[in-house]
């Protein structure tokens, strides 16, 4: 059989000789020598049951059932590092009518305290995950609000559903979402033991507004954070100065009570907005501290170029990102993710890591470094994870995501239309779900009333 991606019909045989592929350099195993230009190699991979037996180079002898790529780009499949999957989707009765941060939490708790039951939850989680997986990804985390009580009972008992029943196609993983003060509460220890005994990540958020705010009451809510963390051996994963003012800097902080405490766990921080409004100096020793600390930093473009900036009736003067090339420059482990899609906290996205990938080298100018950025959606985010994946070597299994489109600038210009995802060596349908399968979530009225 002689296939090409233009008119794909994957070949139903045990072993596929998939033939002049483009892989992003930083994505290939290392061992293989560079051939091609712009930060991509030309190979050719031999799929054998499910893992990459053999990767060759471009116009090798065929080794299997033959499908041609033509040069376009194939890459391992994405990790999104940071979510909120059991949010999405409330957008049809959870709006945001000014689209600030405040608005999206008031309007969130609100729907939290109304809807989130478990059906609700579980269907709009499923949901998510469906998208997620026809896009190419197959490892999420979420952070799960645990701020009305009770609420962590069932969130946490629909994650853990859901990871089983999509262990094989989608490796999840769950973080508590608390104010960090709930660690120096003992009455909480009954979240906790929750948390650690459904395999998740102690979470939290941290911002500083002004420059009169003590910094002391923070740095004890995180050594107690750290020495929870370390005796329970959990790992910790801090949403992060998600603000536009300088005085915010409880990234450095944190960064210090890890080396403080000695944490041997992974620890990511999510946000660091503010980082991009301090002085030059300020942000070098803070990202100097970060390096030193060991903390992967996951920025989320998407939604932080939504919700920063914000004054009414006025067009944002800022992007709302952290410093990404200057963290990334520095040999900071530099990740890109979803965060929020049709909540109030973002009214758009749909859990695709190529489109976030695509905004955050346009927000962030990162197309002068183009071969570094492809692993901010798949090798950074799986090391942070501790999963396999995000790298194409022998023995790894056959997850891949085809681009008919060759190089950066055709993959950006059509973001991925029509590409074609391979799960264990098969093609899956790469159709993400209808909204339509929701609507017994909403109300009619209420649908029609907020509908942008
Ligand atoms: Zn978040």
């Amino acid at each position: 059989m002689n296939n090409t991606l233009n008119n794909l019909q994957w070949p139903d045989a045990g072993r596929v000789h998939l033939a002049n592929v483009n892989v992003p350099r930083g994505l290939l195993d290392p061992s293989i020598e560079p051939a091609g230009c712009s930060g991509l190699t030309r190979v050719d991979l031999v799929l054998d049951q499910g893992t990459i037996a053999q990767i060759l180079p471009a116009g090798s002898p065929t080794d299997g059932a033959l499908v041609d790529a033509d040069g376009g780009q194939c890459w391992p499949t994405f990790a999104d590092l940071h979510t909120h999957l059991d949010k999405g989707h409330i957008w049809p009765r959870a709006h945001n009518p000014d689209g600030t941060i405040d608005s999206a939490r008031t309007h969130v708790r609100a729907d939290t305290t109304h809807y989130w039951r478990t059906e609700d939850v579980e269907a709009r989680f499923e949901f998510a995950l469906m998208s997620a997986y026809a896009h190419g990804t197959s490892a999420i985390r979420t952070h799960l609000d645990c701020y009305v009580p009770s609420q962590e009972r069932i969130s946490f008992d629909v994650f853990r559903r859901l990871r089983d029943r999509w262990a094989g196609r989608v490796e999840l993983q769950a973080v508590a979402l608390v104010s960090t003060d709930l660690y120096d509460d003992g009455r909480n220890a009954a979240l906790v033991g929750l948390v650690q005994e459904s395999g998740g990540l102690l979470g939290g958020v941290t911002f500083r507004l002004s420059d009169g705010d003590d910094t002391q009451p923070l740095d004890g809510r995180l050594d107690r954070l750290f020495g929870l963390a370390r005796a329970r051996r959990m790992n910790v994963d801090l949403h992060v100065d998600e603000n536009g003012a300088a005085a915010s800097t409880t990234l450095a902080q944190i960064a210090q009570a890890v080396m403080r405490a000695d944490f041997q766990g992974r620890v990511v921080c999510g946000h660091c907005c503010s980082l991009s409004v301090q002085e030059d100096a300020v942000a070098a020793r803070t990202i100097g501290l970060v390096k030193d600390a060991g903390i992967t930093l996951v920025s989320l473009p998407l939604v932080n170029q939504y919700l920063q900036g914000r004054r009414p009736g006025a067009t944002p003067r800022w992007r709302g990102i952290p410093l990404l090339r200057e963290l990334q420059a520095a040999g900071v482990p530099v990740v890109l993710a979803s965060d929020n899609c049709r909540d109030p906290y973002h009214a758009f996205g749909d859990l695709d890591l190529l489109e976030v990938l695509g905004g955050g080298i346009r927000l962030g100018h990162l197309d002068t470094d183009l071969a570094e950025w492809p692993g901010a959606i798949t090798r950074r985010p799986f090391e942070a994870m501790g999963v396999q994946g995000g790298v194409l070597r022998v023995g790894s299994p056959a997850d891949l995501v085809l681009f008919r489109e060759r190089s950066h600038s055709e993959l950006f210009a059509r973001r991925g239309a029509g590409r074609v995802v391979i799960r264990h060596g098969k093609r899956i349908d790469a159709a993400p779900p209808d909204y339509r399968t929701l609507d017994h979530l909403f109300r009619a009225d209420i649908e029609k009333r907020t509908a942008p």
